[in-house]
């Protein structure tokens, strides 16, 4: 064989290696790849199972050097597991584009991806051509949007705030946050909506920063309307709350070189040079201050320390300061004020200061306390603090509140929304079913099967919430077709009403119609590789 390796293009035009030339090669083909592969994905899904909807369970992951990390998030769970089956690989890529794409969604995707592979198998012992059923699944899915899109809903936006938060609170209702599931809720709408642009529908995420502190539990989470630096005042007689700051940002510091940083000592020999010295120094700091009082700043921020010495003489002054803040604070912080950052005091001009509404020192308990700068000359940028017992709750509140500012953020650029809970995958799957009573060629098993592949979403929620699958499924699709609602789905918080509508379990259409189109493809790829050379001789 000529060819030394082989690569092909995925559906998403990435390159994908199949084949690999070496010496031994083993070679599996035609339909005992496809079941083999259908195999390897089922392991994968029937994880991601028990992961969906508000009442699944966690997944604890832990690394091979012994990293933690506990979370619900089905991209940051397939992203973690250490898969090396080729299928594997494509599955945990289905749940990275969605999650790139829409941002939520992710568990979803995996189960219906493996939901259709399930049906696959059944297809293929009716001996129906895998093309063939590739193809029926294709029609299946556009059908299925098209449905979709019947039953979605458009809301007005800028009328419609609570939309936009129910709909972040069926994201995190899942996930660790869903104790204070409404205040995140609330914090994620306001953040967003801080950095939209209404008129052209652009929402910029980069300008939200989520913070993390451990300590104090996620109650204390706050959203401040600007930029919190991880460092208190550096003196703690300067005024705790500044108003209308102008602020001065320097990537240096007011302190003298250390000897010990220099790698060179200074020898005094009398008091007379040692007093010397002290003068110069004070002069340094003094020039310091006249250039801040000069231009009219009334708070320095350093990237660098500032000494003893210059604090008081800020003090004196009257001029508040923080010192040894990180570069990516002094970065949010010049964005949000308008100020330049200058390495020298002499390169301070007017020009150069940011404007703040205030600055003020919180604590947050135990000698912890950070500086909030709030209602900056560029509104636009906010930060969310997320308080929790330990960093590993804090890490999976980031994620999850990720998920649901890109929720958000989706809403404001497409406003229309679907019914979750299973039901608008229970009436996507009604639909099509009855599209496949008129069809008569073979593809009429690919839409029967895409139908059965749909119903799993509300079985599996259905499984995890602790109900009997086939029983609550039967009755509330025979529901959906009597009453003609298609908001019924399953009641998994016990709320007395199997009405999606009712209860606000809401979904972003363009979220859910990605979910499927992904599925759809990746089941199509998956159906269309028919050799596989390997020297892997566990493959399969
Ligand atoms: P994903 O990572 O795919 O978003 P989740 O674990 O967040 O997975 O679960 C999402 C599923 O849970 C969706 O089908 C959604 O409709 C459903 N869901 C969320 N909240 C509720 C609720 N209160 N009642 C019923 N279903 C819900």
């Amino acid at each position: 064989d000529p060819v030394a390796s082989y690569m092909t293009f995925d559906e998403y035009g990435r390159p994908f290696i199949i084949l690999r030339e070496q010496a031994e090669k083993e070679q599996i083909s035609g339909l005992e790849v496809i079941k083999s592969h259908i195999l390897a994905a089922k392991a994968i899904t029937s994880i991601m199972k028990s992961s969906l909807g508000p009442k699944s369970l966690d997944k604890a992951m832990v690394s091979p050097d012994g990293d933690l990390i506990i979370t619900n998030d089905g991209a940051t769970i397939l992203g973690k597991m250490d898969v090396d089956h080729a299928i594997a690989k494509l599955l945990v890529e289905l749940s990275e584009c969605q999650d790139i794409g829409v941002g939520d969604g992710t568990t979803g995707v995996v189960v219906l991806a493996g939901a259709l592979l399930e049906e696959v198998e059944q297809l293929i012992e009716k001996g129906i051509h895998p093309i063939r059923i590739a193809d029926g699944f294709e029609l299946a899915a556009h059908f299925c949007i098209k449905h979709l899109e019947f039953i979605s809903e458009e809301i007005a936006v800028e009328k419609n705030r609570e939309f936009l938060k129910y709909t972040a609170m069926t994201s995190l209702r899942s996930k660790v946050v869903s104790k204070c599931n409404d205040k995140f809720a609330e914090m994620a709408v306001d953040a967003v909506l801080k950095v939209s642009n209404m008129e052209n529908n652009l929402v910029d995420l980069e300008r939200i920063k989520l913070d993390g502190k451990p300590g104090g539990s996620l109650e204390d989470t706050m959203l401040v309307n600007g930029v919190i630096i991880d460092q208190p005042l550096c003196h703690p007689h300067m005024d705790k709350e500044l108003l209308k700051a102008a602020i001065a940002v320097v990537s240096c510091g007011m302190e003298m070189p250390k000897p010990n940083q220099m790698k060179a000592y200074l020898e005094l020999a009398s008091v007379e040079s040692y007093n010397e010295t002290k003068e110069y120094e004070k002069e340094v700091y003094e020039s310091m201050i006249k250039k801040l009082e000069e231009i009219g700043a009334n708070f320095v921020v350093c990237q660098a320390g500032i000494d003893d010495p210059a604090t008081h003489l800020l003090l004196q002054s009257n001029t508040g300061g923080v010192r040894y803040v990180s570069e990516k604070e002094i970065e949010l912080i010049s964005t949000a004020s308008g100020a330049h950052v200058v390495a020298r005091f002499s390169d301070l001009t007017p020009e150069k200061l940011g404007f703040v509404g205030s600055v003020r020192e919180i604590g947050l308990g135990m000698d912890n306390r950070m500086t909030v700068f709030e209602d900056c000359i560029n509104s636009s940028v906010v930060t969310i603090l997320i308080r929790g017992g330990n960093s590993l709750i804090i890490e999976e509140a980031k994620r999850s509140l990720n998920d649901a500012l890109s929720i958000v953020k989706n809403l404001v650029m497409e406003n229309r929304i679907v019914y979750g809970g299973g039901s608008c995958e229970l009436s996507c799957s009604i639909a099509i079913s009855k599209e496949a009573d008129k069809i008569s060629s073979l593809e009429q098993y690919a839409f029967r099967a895409f139908a059965d592949a749909l119903e799993s979403i509300p079985m599996v929620l259905a499984e995890n919430c602790g109900y009997s699958p086939i029983h609550t499924v039967t009755e509330i699709k025979s529901r959906q077709i009597v009453e003609n609602n298609p908001y019924l789905g399953i009641d998994c918080m016990q709320m007395g009403t199997s009405d999606m509508k009712k209860q606000q379990v809401i979904e972003t259409f363009r979220g859910k119609k990605q979910q499927i189109l992904l599925a759809m493809q990746v089941v199509k790829q998956i159906l269309k590789i028919d050799e596989v050379r390997t020297t892997d001789k566990n493959y399969g």
